[in-house]
């Protein structure tokens, strides 16, 4: 079986859940004692913040850099960096390992086309929802046409992610907060919201939402367990 690499810790919540959802996947599809073989790099957020905030991308990119080239050297069959912020480093990260990196949006979008919806709704952090290096991936990559919410809700759910989500907080008015701009959105156009931020799932949890929403933490999770599949289909 392959081995999962995770660069996790950004933030600790949802790495469990990634760890969760793989192993329950596993579990799933393969039955009896099955549970994934990974390996999970966890940094330490508070730095990663840090830097975020102060555009120190170069330093970033070093810290992730590393914990990608010491999930392969420990025999990781692939790389998944647990938050769809720090995919803007994706480029660089992929370009200095030599095993597959899996890019949560190339993920979420197979899943919005399998679905065959094409205008979406991005919900994330002020980084992945006005920065290029998502939206335009979405959009030339995957011909996918992307709205973000107003400035005054990026800045809530941003507030939410860091202030509440990633220091494990989750709370029923925030809940209502993100439930009532994924609405926006779907008044706005929008035929499903993208859940691109890896802890928002656990926040929203069972609420409904007036269009399907799309869980970039399970998404991703799932894209390595299919990889994880096919190596075992492979070698039969
Ligand atoms: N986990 C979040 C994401 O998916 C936010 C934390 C971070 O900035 O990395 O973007």
């Amino acid at each position: 079986m392959q081995t999962i690499g995770l660069i996790g810790g950004m933030s600790w919540a949802s790495s469990l859940e990634y760890y969760r959802l793989i192993n329950e996947a596993i579990r799933h599809e393969l039955g009896g004692l099955h549970s994934a073989k990974c390996i999970l790099f966890s940094v330490d957020f508070a730095d990663v913040a840090r830097m975020q905030h102060e555009s120190s991308w170069a330093e970033a990119t070093e810290i992730l850099v590393e914990a990608a080239q010491k999930l392969q050297m420990a025999g990781a069959s692939m790389v998944l960096l647990c938050t769809n912020t720090m995919h803007k480093l994706a480029e660089e990260i992929e370009a200095r390992i030599s095993i597959p990196f899996l890019h949560i949006a190339d993920a979420i979008a197979a899943q919005v086309q399998a679905q065959g919806l094409r205008r979406v709704g991005l919900m994330g952090t002020r980084f992945t929802m006005e920065q290029a290096f998502y939206r335009q991936r979405l959009v030339d990559q995957h011909g996918l046409e992307v709205l973000i919410p107003e400035p005054v809700d990026r800045d809530e759910i941003h507030r939410i992610i860091y202030g509440e989500l990633c220091q494990g907080l989750i709370t029923p008015q925030s809940q209502a907060r993100i439930i009532a701009i994924a609405n926006r959105l779907a008044e706005a156009g929008a035929e499903g919201v993208l859940l691109a931020c890896t802890e928002l799932e656990r926040l929203v949890g069972q609420a409904q939402a007036v269009v399907p929403r799309f869980d970039s933490t399970r998404i991703h999770a799932e894209a390595a367990v299919q990889r994880v599949l096919e190596g075992l289909r492979a070698a039969v």
